[in-house]
Protein backbone atom coordinates (compact mmCIF):
# COMPACT_ATOMS: atom_id res chain seq x y z
CA UNK A 1 0.00 0.00 0.00
CA UNK A 2 1.53 3.34 -0.73
CA UNK A 3 2.00 6.17 1.99
CA UNK A 4 1.72 9.91 0.91
CA UNK A 5 4.90 10.92 2.57
CA UNK A 6 8.04 9.11 2.64
CA UNK A 7 10.33 9.75 5.65
CA UNK A 8 13.47 10.19 4.17
CA UNK A 9 15.77 9.44 6.35
CA UNK A 10 13.75 6.18 7.49
CA UNK A 11 13.87 5.09 4.04
CA UNK A 12 17.50 5.82 3.40
CA UNK A 13 18.33 3.84 6.37
CA UNK A 14 15.89 1.09 5.04
CA UNK A 15 17.38 0.96 1.66
CA UNK A 16 20.65 0.57 3.19
CA UNK A 17 19.45 -1.89 5.59
CA UNK A 18 17.93 -4.02 2.57
CA UNK A 19 21.60 -4.69 1.13
CA UNK A 20 22.75 -5.98 4.40
CA UNK A 21 19.70 -7.36 6.59
CA UNK A 22 17.66 -9.92 4.76
CA UNK A 23 14.08 -8.07 4.53
CA UNK A 24 16.12 -4.94 6.22
CA UNK A 25 15.18 -6.31 9.79
CA UNK A 26 15.86 -8.51 12.67
CA UNK A 27 12.69 -9.59 13.25
CA UNK A 28 9.82 -9.58 9.98
CA UNK A 29 7.13 -7.46 11.82
CA UNK A 30 9.51 -4.57 11.56
CA UNK A 31 9.50 -4.62 7.66
CA UNK A 32 5.68 -3.35 8.07
CA UNK A 33 5.24 -6.10 4.60
CA UNK A 34 1.66 -6.29 5.61
CA UNK A 35 1.04 -2.42 5.93
CA UNK A 36 3.38 -1.61 3.68
CA UNK A 37 5.37 1.82 3.48
CA UNK A 38 8.43 2.49 5.22
CA UNK A 39 9.23 1.28 8.27
CA UNK A 40 10.32 4.33 10.96
CA UNK A 41 13.95 3.71 12.06
CA UNK A 42 13.99 4.76 15.65
CA UNK A 43 16.06 7.24 17.44
CA UNK A 44 14.77 7.19 21.45
CA UNK A 45 12.38 6.60 23.35
CA UNK A 46 10.75 8.41 26.34
CA UNK A 47 7.72 7.68 28.54
CA UNK A 48 4.98 6.48 25.81
CA UNK A 49 6.58 8.16 22.90
CA UNK A 50 9.00 7.12 20.27
CA UNK A 51 11.10 9.84 17.99
CA UNK A 52 12.04 8.66 14.32
CA UNK A 53 15.34 9.59 12.55
CA UNK A 54 13.42 12.19 10.99
CA UNK A 55 12.31 13.90 13.88
CA UNK A 56 8.69 12.80 14.30
CA UNK A 57 7.64 11.65 17.46
CA UNK A 58 4.68 9.10 17.75
CA UNK A 59 2.60 7.36 20.66
CA UNK A 60 3.46 3.87 21.27
CA UNK A 61 1.26 1.37 21.38
CA UNK A 62 3.91 -1.28 20.54
CA UNK A 63 6.35 -1.06 23.44
CA UNK A 64 8.87 -3.35 22.21
CA UNK A 65 5.57 -5.45 21.88
CA UNK A 66 5.39 -5.85 25.61
CA UNK A 67 8.51 -5.59 27.61
CA UNK A 68 8.35 -1.60 28.19
CA UNK A 69 4.73 -1.72 30.85
CA UNK A 70 6.56 0.80 32.35
CA UNK A 71 7.28 3.02 29.08
CA UNK A 72 10.68 4.05 27.59
CA UNK A 73 14.15 5.21 28.94
CA UNK A 74 12.43 4.59 32.71
CA UNK A 75 15.10 6.53 35.17
CA UNK A 76 15.13 4.21 37.52
CA UNK A 77 16.24 1.55 35.04
CA UNK A 78 18.12 3.59 32.95
CA UNK A 79 20.23 3.87 37.31
CA UNK A 80 20.24 0.34 37.41
CA UNK A 81 21.58 -0.01 34.26
CA UNK A 82 24.37 2.28 35.04
CA UNK A 83 25.24 0.92 38.02
CA UNK A 84 25.31 -2.67 37.24
CA UNK A 85 27.43 -1.93 34.41
CA UNK A 86 30.04 -0.50 35.87
CA UNK A 87 31.23 -3.36 37.27
CA UNK A 88 31.17 -5.52 34.31
CA UNK A 89 28.57 -6.77 31.60
CA UNK A 90 28.99 -10.57 31.43
CA UNK A 91 30.85 -12.96 33.63
CA UNK A 92 29.79 -16.64 32.56
CA UNK A 93 29.14 -17.35 36.43
CA UNK A 94 26.39 -17.10 39.03
CA UNK A 95 25.65 -13.58 40.57
CA UNK A 96 23.63 -12.65 43.30
CA UNK A 97 20.96 -10.76 41.44
CA UNK A 98 20.24 -13.69 39.20
CA UNK A 99 19.14 -15.65 42.59
CA UNK A 100 16.96 -12.20 43.48
CA UNK A 101 15.38 -12.58 40.35
CA UNK A 102 14.59 -16.30 40.27
CA UNK A 103 13.33 -15.32 43.81
CA UNK A 104 11.33 -12.33 42.80
CA UNK A 105 9.79 -14.56 39.69
CA UNK A 106 8.89 -17.44 42.30
CA UNK A 107 6.94 -15.66 44.58
CA UNK A 108 4.82 -14.32 42.32
CA UNK A 109 3.72 -17.32 41.09
CA UNK A 110 2.68 -19.95 43.19
CA UNK A 111 3.06 -22.91 41.22
CA UNK A 112 6.32 -22.59 40.53
CA UNK A 113 9.22 -24.10 42.82
CA UNK A 114 11.92 -23.34 40.50
CA UNK A 115 12.78 -21.01 37.63
CA UNK A 116 15.79 -21.22 35.37
CA UNK A 117 16.87 -17.74 33.40
CA UNK A 118 17.59 -17.75 29.77
CA UNK A 119 17.35 -15.31 26.88
CA UNK A 120 14.59 -15.10 24.59
CA UNK A 121 10.79 -16.40 24.99
CA UNK A 122 11.77 -19.05 21.84
CA UNK A 123 14.26 -20.44 24.29
CA UNK A 124 11.71 -20.55 27.03
CA UNK A 125 9.14 -22.58 25.34
CA UNK A 126 11.78 -24.38 23.37
CA UNK A 127 13.43 -25.86 26.94
CA UNK A 128 9.72 -26.32 28.50
CA UNK A 129 8.79 -28.76 25.62
CA UNK A 130 11.98 -30.76 26.04
CA UNK A 131 11.48 -30.93 29.79
CA UNK A 132 7.57 -32.04 29.62
CA UNK A 133 8.79 -34.76 26.65
CA UNK A 134 11.97 -36.06 29.10
CA UNK A 135 9.18 -36.06 32.33
CA UNK A 136 6.68 -37.98 30.32
CA UNK A 137 8.44 -39.95 27.91
CA UNK A 138 6.15 -38.70 25.24
CA UNK A 139 6.74 -37.26 21.83
CA UNK A 140 3.46 -35.11 21.00
CA UNK A 141 2.99 -31.33 21.92
CA UNK A 142 -0.37 -29.83 21.20
CA UNK A 143 -0.43 -26.28 20.34
CA UNK A 144 -3.35 -23.86 18.89
CA UNK A 145 -3.53 -22.62 15.75
CA UNK A 146 -2.74 -18.91 15.80
CA UNK A 147 -0.51 -18.85 19.12
CA UNK A 148 2.70 -17.97 18.79
CA UNK A 149 5.67 -19.87 21.12
CA UNK A 150 8.73 -18.11 19.26
CA UNK A 151 10.48 -20.04 16.02
CA UNK A 152 12.03 -22.79 17.30
CA UNK A 153 10.86 -25.55 14.87
CA UNK A 154 8.57 -27.70 16.55
CA UNK A 155 6.15 -24.18 17.72
CA UNK A 156 6.60 -22.87 14.09
CA UNK A 157 3.11 -24.89 13.06
CA UNK A 158 0.12 -22.69 12.28
CA UNK A 159 1.90 -20.41 14.42
CA UNK A 160 0.32 -16.85 14.78
CA UNK A 161 1.92 -13.16 15.00
CA UNK A 162 4.43 -11.83 12.07
CA UNK A 163 4.59 -16.41 10.18
CA UNK A 164 0.76 -15.59 10.13
CA UNK A 165 0.90 -12.16 8.97
CA UNK A 166 3.58 -13.38 5.98
CA UNK A 167 1.52 -16.14 4.92
CA UNK A 168 4.04 -18.50 6.55
CA UNK A 169 2.54 -19.75 9.80
CA UNK A 170 4.17 -23.19 8.84
CA UNK A 171 7.35 -22.31 8.11
CA UNK A 172 9.62 -24.02 5.30
CA UNK A 173 13.14 -25.26 6.76
CA UNK A 174 10.75 -27.26 9.69
CA UNK A 175 11.13 -31.32 8.53
CA UNK A 176 8.05 -33.37 8.66
CA UNK A 177 9.22 -35.03 11.09
CA UNK A 178 9.28 -32.65 13.63
CA UNK A 179 5.92 -30.60 12.72
CA UNK A 180 3.96 -34.49 12.66
CA UNK A 181 4.86 -34.00 16.08
CA UNK A 182 2.65 -30.94 16.44
CA UNK A 183 -0.79 -31.37 17.53
CA UNK A 184 -2.38 -28.38 16.35
CA UNK A 185 -6.50 -27.21 18.15
CA UNK A 186 -8.69 -24.29 17.81
CA UNK A 187 -8.32 -22.09 20.71
CA UNK A 188 -11.52 -22.27 22.39
CA UNK A 189 -13.08 -25.43 21.03
CA UNK A 190 -13.82 -27.42 24.11
CA UNK A 191 -14.85 -30.51 22.01
CA UNK A 192 -11.89 -30.64 19.87
CA UNK A 193 -9.94 -30.42 22.91
CA UNK A 194 -11.98 -33.46 24.66
CA UNK A 195 -11.77 -35.57 20.98
CA UNK A 196 -7.89 -34.89 20.84
CA UNK A 197 -7.35 -36.08 24.85
CA UNK A 198 -10.01 -39.17 23.46
CA UNK A 199 -7.82 -40.29 20.69
CA UNK A 200 -4.58 -39.60 21.54
CA UNK A 201 -4.02 -38.34 25.25
CA UNK A 202 -1.93 -41.29 26.16
CA UNK A 203 0.43 -39.54 23.55
CA UNK A 204 -0.13 -36.39 24.77
CA UNK A 205 3.27 -35.15 26.35
CA UNK A 206 2.57 -31.36 26.61
CA UNK A 207 -0.21 -28.68 26.03
CA UNK A 208 1.17 -25.36 25.41
CA UNK A 209 -0.58 -22.10 25.37
CA UNK A 210 -1.04 -18.58 25.60
CA UNK A 211 -3.83 -18.29 28.05
CA UNK A 212 -4.84 -14.91 27.13
CA UNK A 213 -3.61 -15.44 23.17
CA UNK A 214 -1.48 -12.27 21.97
CA UNK A 215 -0.35 -13.53 18.71
CA UNK A 216 -3.67 -13.84 16.86
CA UNK A 217 -4.17 -10.14 18.18
CA UNK A 218 -5.47 -10.56 21.57
CA UNK A 219 -8.04 -12.89 21.81
CA UNK A 220 -9.96 -14.00 25.41
CA UNK A 221 -10.26 -17.73 26.73
CA UNK A 222 -14.42 -18.88 27.17
CA UNK A 223 -15.58 -18.84 30.71
CA UNK A 224 -13.77 -22.60 32.32
CA UNK A 225 -11.53 -23.28 28.89
CA UNK A 226 -8.12 -23.02 31.01
CA UNK A 227 -9.53 -24.99 33.43
CA UNK A 228 -10.46 -27.23 31.14
CA UNK A 229 -7.45 -27.36 30.01
CA UNK A 230 -5.90 -27.99 33.56
CA UNK A 231 -8.59 -30.81 34.15
CA UNK A 232 -7.37 -32.97 30.89
CA UNK A 233 -3.65 -32.15 31.07
CA UNK A 234 -4.44 -33.14 34.77
CA UNK A 235 -5.81 -36.43 33.71
CA UNK A 236 -3.87 -37.91 31.00
CA UNK A 237 -0.88 -37.13 32.58
CA UNK A 238 0.52 -34.33 29.67
CA UNK A 239 2.26 -31.34 30.91
CA UNK A 240 0.31 -28.00 30.72
CA UNK A 241 2.37 -25.57 29.80
CA UNK A 242 1.19 -21.59 30.06
CA UNK A 243 3.25 -19.39 27.57
CA UNK A 244 2.87 -16.01 29.67
CA UNK A 245 5.76 -14.35 27.82
CA UNK A 246 3.43 -11.45 26.99
CA UNK A 247 1.12 -11.52 29.72
CA UNK A 248 3.45 -12.36 32.80
CA UNK A 249 3.55 -9.55 34.75
CA UNK A 250 1.30 -7.64 32.38
CA UNK A 251 -2.10 -8.71 33.39
CA UNK A 252 -1.26 -9.23 36.93
CA UNK A 253 1.64 -8.56 39.03
CA UNK A 254 2.10 -12.44 38.02
CA UNK A 255 0.05 -13.61 34.84
CA UNK A 256 -3.09 -15.28 33.61
CA UNK A 257 -2.55 -18.02 36.22
CA UNK A 258 -2.78 -15.31 39.03
CA UNK A 259 -6.38 -14.13 37.94
CA UNK A 260 -7.71 -17.71 37.04
CA UNK A 261 -6.27 -19.15 40.27
CA UNK A 262 -5.11 -22.06 37.81
CA UNK A 263 -1.39 -23.29 38.47
CA UNK A 264 0.22 -25.38 35.27
CA UNK A 265 3.04 -27.16 34.96
CA UNK A 266 5.60 -24.99 33.58
CA UNK A 267 5.43 -21.28 32.77
CA UNK A 268 7.41 -19.29 30.31
CA UNK A 269 8.27 -15.50 30.85
CA UNK A 270 10.13 -13.16 29.04
CA UNK A 271 9.31 -9.60 27.90
CA UNK A 272 8.94 -7.57 30.94
CA UNK A 273 11.13 -9.75 33.52
CA UNK A 274 13.68 -8.31 31.43
CA UNK A 275 12.76 -4.67 31.61
CA UNK A 276 13.64 -4.19 27.58
CA UNK A 277 16.98 -6.26 27.50
CA UNK A 278 16.96 -9.90 26.07
CA UNK A 279 15.70 -12.60 28.82
CA UNK A 280 13.73 -15.36 29.33
CA UNK A 281 12.59 -17.48 31.52
CA UNK A 282 10.56 -21.04 32.23
CA UNK A 283 10.17 -22.50 35.41
CA UNK A 284 7.62 -25.15 37.51
CA UNK A 285 7.03 -27.90 39.27
CA UNK A 286 10.04 -28.86 41.40
CA UNK A 287 10.40 -32.80 39.68
CA UNK A 288 10.07 -30.87 36.25
CA UNK A 289 12.72 -28.77 36.95
CA UNK A 290 15.09 -31.22 39.08
CA UNK A 291 15.53 -32.96 35.62
CA UNK A 292 17.59 -30.16 34.13
CA UNK A 293 21.52 -30.17 33.70
CA UNK A 294 23.73 -30.02 36.03
CA UNK A 295 21.01 -32.02 38.64
CA UNK A 296 19.11 -34.06 35.76
CA UNK A 297 19.83 -35.29 31.98
CA UNK A 298 17.77 -32.47 30.17
CA UNK A 299 20.31 -30.20 28.87
CA UNK A 300 20.14 -26.86 27.86
CA UNK A 301 22.26 -23.64 28.68
CA UNK A 302 23.41 -20.13 27.78
CA UNK A 303 26.00 -17.97 27.38
CA UNK A 304 24.91 -14.72 28.41
CA UNK A 305 21.96 -16.43 30.67
CA UNK A 306 21.56 -14.11 33.74
CA UNK A 307 23.46 -11.59 32.34
CA UNK A 308 23.84 -8.71 34.32
CA UNK A 309 22.72 -5.79 32.69
CA UNK A 310 19.12 -7.98 31.82
CA UNK A 311 18.95 -9.10 35.56
CA UNK A 312 18.77 -5.55 36.68
CA UNK A 313 16.50 -4.07 34.22
CA UNK A 314 14.01 -7.24 35.12
CA UNK A 315 14.42 -6.63 38.87
CA UNK A 316 14.28 -3.09 39.09
CA UNK A 317 10.80 -3.05 36.35
CA UNK A 318 9.49 -5.90 38.89
CA UNK A 319 10.19 -4.03 41.89
CA UNK A 320 8.62 -0.68 40.57
CA UNK A 321 5.56 -2.87 39.39
CA UNK A 322 5.03 -4.12 43.07
CA UNK A 323 5.14 -0.54 44.53
CA UNK A 324 3.59 0.62 42.13
CA UNK A 325 0.58 -2.10 41.68
CA UNK A 326 -0.30 0.00 38.22
CA UNK A 327 -2.06 -3.15 37.30
CA UNK A 328 -5.92 -1.66 37.97
CA UNK A 329 -5.40 1.64 37.10
CA UNK A 330 -3.66 0.32 33.56
CA UNK A 331 -6.58 -1.72 32.97
CA UNK A 332 -9.48 1.04 33.68
CA UNK A 333 -7.81 3.21 30.98
CA UNK A 334 -7.38 0.61 28.57
CA UNK A 335 -10.88 -0.42 28.89
CA UNK A 336 -12.18 3.22 28.77
CA UNK A 337 -9.71 3.73 25.66
CA UNK A 338 -11.50 0.30 23.65
CA UNK A 339 -14.86 0.96 24.70
CA UNK A 340 -13.91 4.66 23.04
CA UNK A 341 -12.50 3.28 19.99
CA UNK A 342 -15.47 0.45 19.84
CA UNK A 343 -18.20 3.67 19.80
CA UNK A 344 -16.55 5.81 17.23
CA UNK A 345 -16.11 2.54 14.79
CA UNK A 346 -19.55 1.70 15.51
CA UNK A 347 -20.68 5.31 14.83
CA UNK A 348 -18.69 5.72 11.32
CA UNK A 349 -20.32 2.24 10.00
CA UNK A 350 -17.44 0.41 10.18
CA UNK A 351 -17.70 -3.52 11.55
CA UNK A 352 -14.89 -3.69 13.81
CA UNK A 353 -14.16 -5.70 17.21
CA UNK A 354 -11.69 -4.10 19.55
CA UNK A 355 -10.59 -7.53 22.19
CA UNK A 356 -9.27 -5.70 25.10
CA UNK A 357 -7.53 -7.57 28.47
CA UNK A 358 -5.86 -5.37 31.28
CA UNK A 359 -3.40 -3.09 29.26
CA UNK A 360 -3.78 -5.26 25.59
CA UNK A 361 -5.75 -4.63 22.65
CA UNK A 362 -6.46 -5.24 19.27
CA UNK A 363 -8.76 -3.49 16.70
CA UNK A 364 -9.86 -6.26 14.22
CA UNK A 365 -12.10 -4.78 11.57
CA UNK A 366 -14.31 -7.55 11.70
CA UNK A 367 -17.73 -7.74 13.18
CA UNK A 368 -16.48 -10.69 15.66
CA UNK A 369 -16.62 -11.96 17.99
CA UNK A 370 -12.77 -12.89 17.59
CA UNK A 371 -12.43 -15.73 19.53
CA UNK A 372 -10.07 -17.82 17.41
CA UNK A 373 -7.74 -17.77 14.41
CA UNK A 374 -10.25 -18.86 11.91
CA UNK A 375 -12.18 -15.32 13.40
CA UNK A 376 -9.17 -13.23 13.66
CA UNK A 377 -8.05 -14.40 9.72
CA UNK A 378 -12.14 -12.62 8.83
CA UNK A 379 -10.92 -9.50 9.57
CA UNK A 380 -10.17 -6.93 6.78
CA UNK A 381 -6.37 -6.41 6.93
CA UNK A 382 -6.53 -4.10 4.16
CA UNK A 383 -8.84 -1.87 6.13
CA UNK A 384 -6.01 -2.50 9.35
CA UNK A 385 -3.27 -1.24 6.81
CA UNK A 386 -5.14 1.96 6.30
CA UNK A 387 -6.06 2.30 9.80
CA UNK A 388 -2.01 1.75 10.72
CA UNK A 389 -1.13 4.90 8.10
CA UNK A 390 -3.93 6.89 9.00
CA UNK A 391 -2.60 6.82 12.91
CA UNK A 392 0.93 6.71 11.61
CA UNK A 393 0.68 9.99 9.97
CA UNK A 394 -0.75 11.68 12.87
CA UNK A 395 2.19 10.27 15.25
CA UNK A 396 0.85 7.31 16.45
CA UNK A 397 2.21 4.12 16.14
CA UNK A 398 -0.09 0.95 16.56
CA UNK A 399 0.70 -2.81 15.34
CA UNK A 400 2.12 -2.59 11.98
CA UNK A 401 0.24 -6.49 11.83
CA UNK A 402 -3.06 -7.55 12.49
CA UNK A 403 -1.92 -10.60 14.49
CA UNK A 404 -0.35 -8.88 17.51
CA UNK A 405 -2.29 -6.90 20.38
CA UNK A 406 -1.07 -3.25 21.34
CA UNK A 407 -0.11 -2.76 24.62
CA UNK A 408 -0.33 0.57 27.05
CA UNK A 409 2.00 1.34 29.81
CA UNK A 410 2.03 3.46 32.69
CA UNK A 411 2.93 6.53 31.14
CA UNK A 412 -0.11 6.58 28.67
CA UNK A 413 -1.86 9.00 30.15
CA UNK A 414 -4.99 10.25 30.00
CA UNK A 415 -4.55 13.10 27.60
CA UNK A 416 -2.16 11.16 25.09
CA UNK A 417 -5.42 8.55 24.77
CA UNK A 418 -7.45 11.81 24.09
CA UNK A 419 -5.53 12.56 21.68
CA UNK A 420 -5.50 9.57 20.14
CA UNK A 421 -9.45 9.43 19.96
CA UNK A 422 -9.21 12.80 18.35
CA UNK A 423 -6.73 11.31 16.06
CA UNK A 424 -8.46 8.01 15.22
CA UNK A 425 -12.16 10.47 14.62
CA UNK A 426 -10.10 12.54 12.01
CA UNK A 427 -8.89 9.54 10.27
CA UNK A 428 -12.49 7.67 9.99
CA UNK A 429 -13.29 9.15 6.60
CA UNK A 430 -9.58 7.55 5.52
CA UNK A 431 -10.68 3.89 6.36
CA UNK A 432 -13.84 3.30 3.89
N1 LIG B 1 5.80 -16.54 23.41
C1 LIG B 1 4.98 -15.51 23.18
C2 LIG B 1 3.59 -15.55 23.71
C3 LIG B 1 5.42 -14.40 22.45
O1 LIG B 1 4.58 -13.39 22.20
C4 LIG B 1 6.76 -14.40 21.98
C5 LIG B 1 7.26 -13.26 21.21
O2 LIG B 1 6.59 -12.30 20.92
C6 LIG B 1 7.57 -15.50 22.26
C7 LIG B 1 7.07 -16.56 22.98
C8 LIG B 1 8.98 -15.52 21.78
O3 LIG B 1 9.74 -14.63 22.51
P1 LIG B 1 11.09 -14.03 21.90
O4 LIG B 1 10.70 -13.16 20.77
O5 LIG B 1 11.72 -13.31 23.05
O6 LIG B 1 11.91 -15.21 21.45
Amino acid sequence: MAEPIRPERSGQLFERALRSIPGGVNSPVRAFRSVGGTPRFIAKGSGAYLWDVDGRRYLDFVGSWGPLILGHARPEILAALERVMADGTSFGAPTEAEVVLAETILAAFPGMDQVRLVNSGTEATMSAIRLARAHTGRSLLVKFAGCYHGHSDSLLVKAGSGAATLGVPDSLGVTAAVSGQTLILPFNDGEALAEAFAARGGEIAAVIVEPFPGNMGLVLPHPGYLEELRRLTAASGAALIFDEVITGFRVAYGGVQTLYGIEPDLTCLGKIIGGGLPVGAYGGKRELMALLAPEGPVYQAGTLSGNPLAVAAGLTTLRLLQELQPYPELAQRTAAFAAELRALFERAGIPATVNQAESLFTVFFNPGPVVDYESASRSDRERYARFFHAMLERGFYFSPGQFETCFLSTAHGSADLEQALSAVRDALPELG
